[in-house]
């Protein structure tokens, strides 16, 4: 793409028939914080969604816009429960079609766009498929549990009860039915 300036703001309302027609691209940068479904989903944060489009028409005639989407966004990690930062990165190959048949008819490379006439919501689109390729669960890269798990006071604590099977049985045995 050609020195497409990145830093500006990416458009929220566009035409993606008439930008395919003129084969116009797009890049630009918006904060996460306008995606509402994502936000529910993430920690709050302040990071921007990073985004390059190219729209054309294809050989098959079919409406295309096409690149990717990035951003880092703050998740909970699933081993420690602190927050771990995590890249999603999504890439768009989607085809601007009028409604479900035309979607259902599309090959198989695409993701359908169903897009109204004159403009449409592209950071909508977007969030589509940054959640798609959002990881169910994360995790930090390092050990961070192990760190936490083999610290003195609990692994004292697991040795305690490993020691003494009985223990439990007692108390059992001496609660009230
Ligand atoms: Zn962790």
């Amino acid at each position: 793409m050609p020195n497409a300036p990145l830093d500006q703001l990416l458009p929220r309302l566009i035409d993606p028939r008439k930008f395919a027609q003129q084969g116009l691209d797009l890049a630009g940068k918006f904060p996460v914080q306008e995606l509402k479904r994502l936000s529910e989903v993430i920690l709050e944060s302040d990071a921007d969604v990073s985004v390059e489009l190219e729209c054309y028409i294809d050989q098959e005639r079919v409406r295309t816009v096409s690149g990717s989407a990035q951003c880092n966004v703050d998740v909970t990690c699933q081993r420690c429960l602190e927050p771990v930062t995590v890249p999603v990165e999504a890439n768009i190959h989607l085809a601007v079609v009028w409604d479900e048949d035309a979607a259902k008819n599309l090959p198989k490379r695409f993701d359908p766009w169903i897009a109204e006439e004159g403009q449409n919501n592209l950071y909508e689109i977007i969030e589509e498929e940054l959640l798609l390729n959002l990881p169910m669960v994360s995790y930090h890269e390092h050990e961070c549990m192990e760190a936490k798990a083999f610290s003195a006071g609990e692994a004292v604590e697991a040795e305690e009860v490993a020691n003494n099977p009985f223990q439990v049985l007692e108390q059992l045995k001496d609660s009230p039915k």
